[in-house]
């Protein structure tokens, strides 16, 4: 008995409490983020330590530099997994390490890019990327302290957790402390209030719209998706907008989000979308499911929020009924002619493990939630006769989530949905996103205002594999038949660069090569067959009462 409670004493227990000093400098040319975490040692005498990692791939990602013991008698050894070390120290003794986090160009352009950016000027980093952890339940509580030290003058931190303090004392969880946002330097910040929450906006760069209107497009945004949800629940927000060179990308996290866009773009669509959006992501999944993984789940949390992030712009007024039908036809566009359109669940999950090998299967399940969120809102309208949308499954399944305290599942949605459609949709989760059958659009899925027509499209043709030429290093997979070859493209040429927007055959396409004959940029426009695919025309004439109806739209009172 005596020997079993003492190997219990003496079991790893993982430290729960946490102090992270950090400081910015520049060493020589290179700026970085120096990081000391202490913790209190267990009885055991070791610890399991990950260090920060870079989050699937990155044109940029963050390097441990420097990594030392800074306690007395505590020693870092490897183990299997490279990002995690073993540290042993004298038993109960405060355990202290040390490291320098710099960022490495990684020289090659990823499909998905959650860049950190730790220049001279500034820096925006996200808990990933930044905070070493001891191993262990993802989800158990920690006490978390950091203490920046040393910012150059002037600089304004902003993070997940508060503006303008460099110590903070923050409960968090191993996921939660992962999930945030650390900015400094050169950053504008822009505060308002949503509903009576405070509301902020660190912003870097030259942007073609006023501070002002962004702001006001912001809260406008996040306002009306709060107003949806009847939840207030934010005693802080924050997100940061970063200009960037390459395609967009945004990141949610509990309290914040990251956003990085091409600044060129003003508050244009892209914009607000990912604003909308990652926004969203507050409830959906958040709130509603957070358990949830793309893997299990994804097709239901992104594609509704795909649905609602483009829907909550139009109730905004901040786009017109031809935008909102172009978007939905861009989506079409992209599902249709994707080569993974048919993907079953099996395999979306086999990729979602491995990390996808090509952006598009992700993509398919935000494509898939999309069309069925679509379908089954207009569904839900043709038998209700108007009185329900999907705005209601939505709602209660928050009050489902708030009443019984439990991260839903789809079995949560079949079940809601049964409510508003008395049929069961498991048949269609079934067919669409396990065995791949193709999602035809709904015809009335834009109401009253809109039809569904064949339309003639180009479809978008690389002409060449772009995740196979990445893996490689060298251009592979060229088609004789494609522009890409017309233009020069060859198999076994080397693979420096490619800038296109995958979907959009308008856009020229810019592959930087090198071969015998040097280095040069060939350019084409990645357009393939004409084919007729269904889009969606909005109806002359129709009164504006009907389709504003349809959408949701609250008409302000006419005097
Ligand atoms: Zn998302």
């Amino acid at each position: 008995m005596l020997t079993f409670n003492l190997r219990l004493a003496a079991a790893p227990v993982a430290p729960s409490h946490l102090q992270y000093a950090l400081a910015f400098s520049v060493q020589g040319t290179v700026p970085g983020i120096d990081v000391t975490l202490t913790f209190p040692g267990d009885a055991s005498g070791t610890s399991l330590l990950a260090l920060p990692a870079g989050l699937g791939g990155g044109g940029a990602y963050p390097n441990i530099t420097s990594l030392r013991a800074a306690s007395p008698r505590t020693a870092i050894t490897d183990t299997d997994k490279p990002q995690v070390k073993r540290l042993t120290y004298p038993a109960g003794q405060p355990v202290s390490i040390a490291y320098r986090v710099i960022v490495t160009d990684a020289g090659q352009q990823m499909e998905l890019s959650y860049s950190p950016e730790i220049e001279r000027d500034h820096f925006s980093i996200l808990g990933y990327q930044l905070f070493a952890l001891p191993t262990g339940d993802a989800d158990r509580p920690l006490a978390v302290e950091t203490a920046w030290n040393s910012l150059p003058a002037g600089w304004t931190l902003a993070d997940s957790h508060g503006v303008r303090q460099p110590y903070q004392a923050f409960s968090a969880t191993p996921r939660t402390l992962q999930d945030s946002v650390w900015a400094a330097g050169g950053y504008r910040l822009l505060h308002t209030l949503i509903r009576g929450k405070p509301f902020y906006v660190a912003v870097r760069g030259e942007w073609p719209t006023p501070d002002a209107q962004i702001l006001a497009a912001f809260s406008k945004i996040v306002g009306a998706e709060r107003k949806f949800w009847h939840d207030d629940n934010f005693a802080y927000y924050i997100v940061v907008l970063n200009p960037q060179e390459g395609d967009e990308v945004g990141m949610s996290f509990p309290t914040s989000f990251y956003e990085a866009v091409p600044s060129k773009e003003g508050l244009g669509f892209m914009t607000q979308n990912i604003l909308a959006h990652e926004s969203f992501h507050a409830w959906l999944p958040k709130r509603i499911m957070p358990t949830a993984t793309i893997a299990t789940s994804g097709w239901f949390y992104e594609g509704f929020t795909v649905y609602y992030a483009r829907l909550f712009q139009l109730r905004a007024g901040l786009i017109s009924p031809q935008k909102y039908a172009d978007d939905c036809n861009e989506v079409i566009r992209a599902y249709t002619s994707s080569p993974f359109r048919n993907i079953s669940g099996p395999r979306f999950r086999y990729e979602a493990e491995h990390g996808f090998s090509d952006s598009r299967i992700l993509m398919v399940a935000y494509q898939r939630g999309d069309l069925l969120a679509q379908h089954w809102n207009a569904q839900i309208r043709l038998v209700s006769h108007g009185q329900h949308s999907l705005d209601d499954v939505m709602l209660d399944l928050l009050r489902l989530a708030q009443a019984e305290h439990r991260p839903l599942q789809i079995s949560d949605l079949v079940r809601v949905m049964r409510h508003y459609l008395h049929r069961d949709v498991s048949g269609d989760i079934q067919r669409y996103t396990e065995q791949g059958q193709t999602i035809s659009p709904d015809p009335s899925a834009l109401g009253p205002g809109a039809t569904l027509v064949p339309t003639p499209t180009i479809l978008f043709d690389l002409g060449y594999s772009s995740s196979g030429s990445l893996h490689l290093g060298k251009i592979t997979g060229v088609e004789t038949a494609s522009n890409a070859y017309r233009a020069g493209l060859r198999d076994g040429q080397s693979y420096l660069d490619a800038d296109f927007k995958n979907g959009d055959p308008a856009k020229e396409a810019h592959i930087t090569v090198k071969d015998q004959a040097g280095q040069r940029v060939i350019s084409y426009h990645p357009a393939g067959k004409t084919v007729l695919m269904p889009q969606y025309k909005l109806k002359p004439g129709i009164p504006n009462t009907l389709s504003a109806s349809w959408f949701g739209i609250v008409q302000a009172p006419s005097h």
